[in-house]
């Protein structure tokens, strides 16, 4: 049995030189359009026969700074800048990123949890799917940026899904620092095998992600350590030829990148109450085991002492809960360590 084909078209040609602007053109049959498609924003750059380097964003819908630099790179990116194939898609869950939502609006289905996807699936499980069978296998390197959405609040950050081999790490570390971000950290997402970055992982394939922020917001920190450090990272790749153009978001010097981990599920404090969490750090700060991270607030019992939550690892404190209400399971702050 021959495998199943992805019902997505589109009318790029990947293997045609100059600036191609469409979308995938996913079949969607719904009350309010019988016939209708999800319009996925598509643009291919190529100019003769370089590297393949694959970007997306808004694999969640509400982690904004990677949608905002990759609209402005598929405005500014131009043939003559590169040797090679820049693919950019800055809404890859489309609907989720017009809700400004982490899952998709259409199915409830997280992007990033249906990876290798179902071409027979929901529409969120064809995404991940069409990016599985059809856009990965034409790249040489691979960055899906991400922040840290409505719920969490990241130091910005180089993302690395640690790969099979020491020497791919090598190589996603080297990329990370070219990126330019102050910090990396390496992980293993709990051991998560339906993550963009596990295909990339099981396929050995040079992947680099970020968490950039989060909270809802749009940092502008964060916009200039992700517009700056995709132009480096085409340069690093050896797919930029030429200097780029004026930066929207300039940073006035690189920082060298502290490399981190973490080391395993000790690394994460949870909510568990349905409660207002009172922080007692902030990010960046030095966590130690034992130490209080905050307290639950129980406002419909104002005499009940606010319950503490302690850090299970000493580290660097390098995210936290966005909102302030949280229930059992939320994660309320997470430590990384020094990788020596
Ligand atoms: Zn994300």
């Amino acid at each position: 049995m021959s495998p199943r084909k992805s019902y997505i078209a589109t009318d790029v040609d990947f293997n045609r030189d100059g600036k191609q602007i469409a979308t995938l053109r996913l079949p969607y049959s719904r009350n309010t359009s019988g016939w209708g498609i999800i319009p996925i924003p598509i643009a291919v750059i190529r100019n003769g026969s370089g590297p393949t380097v694959l970007l997306t964003a808004g694999n969640h819908g509400d982690e904004y700074e990677g949608q905002i630099t990759l609209n402005n790179l598929v405005r500014t990116l131009e043939p003559r800048h590169i040797n090679g194939r820049v693919i950019i898609l800055p809404a890859l869950n489309f609907p989720a990123a017009m809700a400004g939502r982490r899952v998709s609006p259409v199915d409830g289905v997280n992007l990033n949890r249906a990876f290798p996807g179902d071409p027979d699936g929901t529409p969120t499980q064809q995404i991940a799917h069409y990016v599985t069978t059809v856009l990965v296998p034409m790249a040489d390197a691979i960055m899906d940026l991400h922040s840290g959405g409505y719920s969490m609040h990241m130091i910005p950050a180089a993302i690395i899904y640690r790969p099979n081999t020491a020497a791919l790490l090598d190589r996603v570390i080297g990329a990370a620092r070219a990126w330019g971000c102050p910090l990396g950290i390496v992980f293993d997402d709990l051991g998560e095998r339906r993550t963009f970055d596990a295909i990339c992982r099981d396929l050995g394939l040079l992947k680099l992600g970020t968490e950039l922020a989060g909270a809802g917001t749009v940092s502008v920190e964060a916009l200039a350590i992700a517009e700056t450090g995709i132009w480096n990272l085409l340069k690093y790749f050896g797919v930029l030829v030429a200097e780029p153009p004026a930066l929207r978001h300039p940073r006035p010097q690189p920082v060298p990148m502290r490399l981190t981990e973490i080391t395993g599920p000790e690394a994460y404090v949870y909510a568990t109450g349905s409660a207002i969490f009172e922080p007692n750090f902030a990010l960046g700060d030095a966590a130690q085991a034992g130490q209080i991270a905050g307290w639950q607030n129980y406002l419909e019992e104002i005499d009940r002492d606010p319950v503490p939550l302690r850090f299970h690892k000493s580290g660097m404190v390098a995210c936290s809960r966005g909102p302030g209400r949280v229930d059992p399971g939320d994660l309320v702050a997470l430590v990384v360590n020094d990788i020596p």
